[in-house]
Formats: structure tokens, sequence, C-alpha cells
């Protein structure tokens, strides 16, 4: 079920996060329940509720996300290889109505999820 956004809370510093990296547009921190060795989520400052909202508008701002995640797997060790997801809507899992990019590392992980 969608909760309430809980990352802009996060991002207005209103509850602590183990923040990895932020910049002007995106921030990343470790997410609370891990489900790799590393978990980190990657969002936007914008709010995006969901990647089906996404539009042409958002288009720089979409190549700026993976390329942090890029930067990030590497900084972060991951050079065996890593998983970036996005659950989009509740049937895909998502609970948090944010978009936000789930950078997943440092086991092997089977296919397909679950
Ligand atoms: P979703 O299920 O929406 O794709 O992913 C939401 C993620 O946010 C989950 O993996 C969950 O563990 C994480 N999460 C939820 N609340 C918090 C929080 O307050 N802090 C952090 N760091 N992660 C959170």
């Amino acid at each position: 079920m969608l909760q309430d956004n809980i990352f802009l809370k996060i991002i207005n510093k209103q509850i602590p996060a183990a923040i990895v990296y932020e910049d002007d547009c995106c921030l990343a921190f470790k997410d609370i329940n891990p489900k790799a060795p590393t978990h980190v989520l990657i969002i936007p400052r914008q709010v995006i509720a969901t990647h089906a909202d996404i539009t042409e508008a958002d288009r720089d701002l979409l190549g700026h996300l993976h390329i942090v995640a890029a930067k990030l797997a590497q900084q972060l060790g991951l050079s065996e290889g890593y998983r970036l997801v996005v659950n989009c809507k509740e049937q895909a899992g998502q609970t948090v109505p944010h978009l936000h990019f789930h950078l997943l590392g440092g086991r092997v992980m089977g296919w397909p999820p679950g």
C-alpha cells in the first residue's frame, strides 16, 4: 500500500537518514531495511510520485539520476555488478509515493525477482 511520502521528510532533514550523496537535484541514502549488503535509495528532490508520472520535462533529471547511480556503484565498490530497481505502483511493491531507484549489490542475485 502506498504510504505517506516519508522521503520528503528526509529531503527536508526532518528525519535522519544515512545520506551517502546529495546535490542540487537528488540525494542518496541507505535503505532502512536493506535487502542486500549494499542497498541505497536514490531520489530526486522534486516530487514525482511514481515512474509512470515521469514526463519529457524530466529527461535531464532522469539521466542525472542514472549517472549518480553508476558513480555511486563505483564508489561503493560494486565492481562485480549491481541491480538498479524501480518499483512502480502497488502491484510492483512500491510503498513510498516518491520516485526512487534502489541500488543493490554485494551479493549474487536471482532472476526473475519475486
Ligand atoms: P519501495 O517499496 O517503495 O520500492 O521502496 C521503499 C523503500 O524505502 C523500502 O526499501 C524501505 O525499506 C525504505 N524506507 C521506508 N521508510 C524509510 C525511512 O524512513 N528511511 C530509510 N532510509 N528508508 C526507508
